[in-house]
């Protein structure tokens, strides 16, 4: 029971990361609030959580709404007393998110307003929160494509997962002798919705894995295991972190065969 006794919010649960994050948490025995765009997705992983025996409540919040964001870190107060782990986990990768000729003005803004303002006001409410709680752990899910770029353009993404990196970063320096350790967690490709969509054909997906050394893409569990990780106190002196956790992507020059 690494989380035992901690009340942790989950943005972008309903899905993916999120939720497999929101079942693990709970298996810790952490209290969870699934906050999610999607309101019956996040209604499916309190399910879930229910299921295996945990607690959770669900809510609807678009993290690029201020005062979404704020209700939600209230809610945790109101319904658990208080916040202790919060997991700026939701994220968007837009169809027509392209290289800087095609990209168009709108989707630039769309993806930085839900990947960079959502961890913004995650944080802005989310601080004095944990703050309030006595200290705790902020995890925002970055990517690896914050440090590795690529020839198969998605410009407003790459240059948003760069952007919550540096924010990471400066927000860990700011707060951390203050109990408050803050780490970008930068998964490599995964196996979710959100990738799987755009990889619809084996040529596609083989042009991504032949740059994987382990030679497959990532599960969302082995993702949120790593946010277990810095969630709980056995990452008590790792703050500010890069954390990759990539299939080893990032380490490699020419692949096994
Ligand atoms: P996913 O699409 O399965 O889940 C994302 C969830 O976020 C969805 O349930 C969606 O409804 C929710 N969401 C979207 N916009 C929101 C908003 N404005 N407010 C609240 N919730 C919102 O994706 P995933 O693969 O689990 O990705 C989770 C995070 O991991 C994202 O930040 C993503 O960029 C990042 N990531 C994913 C991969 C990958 O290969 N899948 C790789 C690196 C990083």
């Amino acid at each position: 029971m690494r989380l035992a006794g901690k009340v942790a919010l989950i943005t972008g649960a309903g899905s993916g990361i999120g939720r497999q994050a929101a079942l693990r948490f709970a298996q810790e025995g952490a209290k969870i609030v699934v906050v999610d765009l999607n309101l019956a997705a996040a209604e499916e992983t309190v399910g879930l959580v229910k299921k295996q025996g945990g607690e959770a409540i669900a809510t609807r919040a678009d993290v690029s709404k201020a005062a979404d964001s704020a209700a939600m870190v209230a809610l945790a107060e109101e319904t658990y007393g208080a916040l202790h782990i919060l997991f700026n986990n939701a994220g968007i990768s837009h169809a027509d998110d392209d290289n800087a000729e095609t990209t168009e003005e709108s989707v630039w803004d769309l993806t930085f307003d839900v990947n960079v303002k959502g961890v913004f006001f995650g944080c802005k409410y989310g601080i004095p929160a944990i703050r309030r709680a006595g200290g705790g752990s902020i995890i925002n899910t970055a990517s690896f494509v914050a440090v590795l770029g690529a020839a198969t353009p998605q410009l407003a993404y790459t240059a948003s997962k760069g952007a919550v990196l540096s924010m990471t970063r400066e927000l860990a320096t700011i707060h951390a002798r203050e109990g408050i350790r803050v780490n970008a967690l930068c998964p490599g490709p995964l196996r979710t919705e959100l990738l799987m969509k755009y990889l619809n054909t084996e040529e596609k997906r083989q042009r991504r894995l032949v740059h994987i050394p382990m030679g497959r893409f990532g599960e969302a569990v082995e993702i949120a295991n790593a946010a277990l990780f810095l969630a709980s106190d056995e990452a008590s002196f790792t703050t500010g972190a890069t954390f990759l956790v990539d299939g080893g992507i990032t380490a490699a020059y020419v692949t096994p065969e």
